[in-house]
């Protein structure tokens, strides 16, 4: 039996960047908010690190702009690919209209610390470090707040609205029945850190070729990078040995020749599971799914964390009004979802394309070095119009959210 019980208006169900986003904008307003972040710390290496343009205008909106240019980052004006050898710039955001025209890409606690100080500020926002969301209170059909694990024991959380934000294995999601619906992503990735080289290239997104994928997210002083392989490839890629993993990113990396050593023993590199998937419907009485919780996305065009963030604008720009004056109903709740359905729907199946065409281990192998003349011209053509509407659709999304006038700090 709990020995504690806390209430407050909304109680949100993880801390990554849908659930900060959404408990700073709603605490900021002055609607009460719980946070609930499982682990002690957001300091972990799998987290998407790409904060985009349209993300960085709601930085500017927040007024945060100065705090977030002081973090340690990255920021990168285009997006290269390198296919067999041919460098290729099918992203490029100076082409965006307004201020912001670059990608940061920064470690993401770093990111969620920003947040999670500025929400501070506001007596509403309670941030719950190491409290797990571990299953949701019912009152008849309505979801009226959670139960959570905490070191201190558990305790029940009651809420007008409880927010499922805890990811793509949402326990909260689950908990209430809901099912997403998965469209099948062939691959995952193995994640590692490779220490910059002397031979700087320019910064690259990703190097392919026949054989392989990989992923070289430029970080201050290392690589955060990626192998993608096929899905449930990764027990025959560990029997074929350290040595072979290497060698098979320095095939289709050469310049990472000098570096690769430095991955040393298996349990630097990380599993991670790639999955596109979406609910039918987002909410209960009194529950809303948001983020990954509602639609897993890839990291194709490293659109997720800002995809989730999206997400808590709506809800919060939606939701705002009702929860003042306690008048919450599921008209508002499916209001967010019919909002934020257009571009998320828009967007999977794009991640899915480029996951089918070259997103996949050996996904460049159709590009020939040197290119024939076909390829050449079709490149010197077709990628310049490309460029212009990547950077629209990677960079701001179908539909950029904005921070309305009704979250103004109370
Ligand atoms: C390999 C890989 C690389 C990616 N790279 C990028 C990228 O570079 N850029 C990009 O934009 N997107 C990327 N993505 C996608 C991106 O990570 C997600 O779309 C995004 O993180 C979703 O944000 P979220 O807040 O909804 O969920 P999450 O970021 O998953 O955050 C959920 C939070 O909830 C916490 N939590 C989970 N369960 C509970 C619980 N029961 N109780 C309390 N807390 C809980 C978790 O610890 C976590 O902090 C990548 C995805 C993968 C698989």
């Amino acid at each position: 039996m709990p020995d504690s019980r806390l209430s407050t208006t909304c109680c949100i169900a993880g801390g990554g960047p849908a659930g900060v986003m959404l408990g700073l904008l709603l605490a900021r307003a002055g609607v009460d908010v719980i946070v609930l972040e499982k682990h002690p710390d957001f300091f972990r290496d799998f987290r998407g690190d790409t904060i985009h343009p349209s993300t960085i205008d709601l930085i500017d909106q927040l007024g945060l702009r100065d705090r977030f240019d002081a973090i340690r980052q990255t920021v990168i004006r285009t997006l290269d690919i390198v296919i067999n050898g041919n460098r290729l710039t099918p992203v490029d955001f100076s082409h965006l209209p307004g201020r912001n025209r670059g990608v940061a890409l920064m470690p993401q606690w770093d990111f969620l610390a920003l947040l999670a100080e500025e929400g501070a500020r506001y007596p509403a926002f309670h941030l719950m470090m190491g409290a797990e969301a571990t299953g949701i209170l019912r009152d008849g059909d309505a979801v009226r707040g959670l139960t959570v694990a905490t070191d201190a024991g558990p305790i029940e959380i009651d809420a007008a609205l409880t927010v499922a934000a805890d990811g793509r294995d949402s326990t909260v999601r689950r908990s209430a029945g809901l099912e997403p619906r998965d469209y099948g992503v062939a691959v995952d990735v193995l994640w590692f850190r490779l220490p910059r080289t002397a031979m700087n290239p320019p910064d690259t997104l990703a190097y392919l070729d026949a054989e392989s994928m990989v992923v070289t997210i430029p970080r201050d002083g290392y690589y955060q990078a990626g192998m993608l392989i096929p899905k449930g490839g990764y027990p025959a890629i560990r029997e074929a040995g350290l040595e072979e993993f290497r060698a098979r990113i320095v095939r289709v990396a050469p310049f990472l020749a000098e570096v690769v050593g430095s991955v040393a023993e298996w349990s630097q590199v990380r599993l991670l599971t790639v999955q596109v998937n979406r609910l039918s419907r987002w909410w209960q009485p009194g529950l809303l799914c948001i983020g990954d919780a509602a639609h897993a996305m890839s990291p194709a065009f490293g659109v997720g964390v800002n995809y989730a963030i999206q997400d808590a604008v709506a809800a919060a720009n939606l939701l705002v009004d009702p929860l003042r004056c306690g008048a919450l109903d599921t008209a508002d709740l499916e209001r967010v979802q019919k909002r934020r359905l257009a571009p998320v729907s828009r967007m999977q199946p794009l991640q899915l394309r480029l996951h089918a065409i070259v997103a996949k281990p050996g996904g460049g192998g159709f590009l020939a070095n040197p290119m024939r003349w076909w390829q050449r011209t079709a490149v010197a053509i077709l990628l310049p119009m490309l460029r212009r509407i990547t950077a629209r659709i990677v960079g701001r999304g179908f539909r950029p959210e904005v921070i309305e006038p009704q979250l103004d700090p109370r």
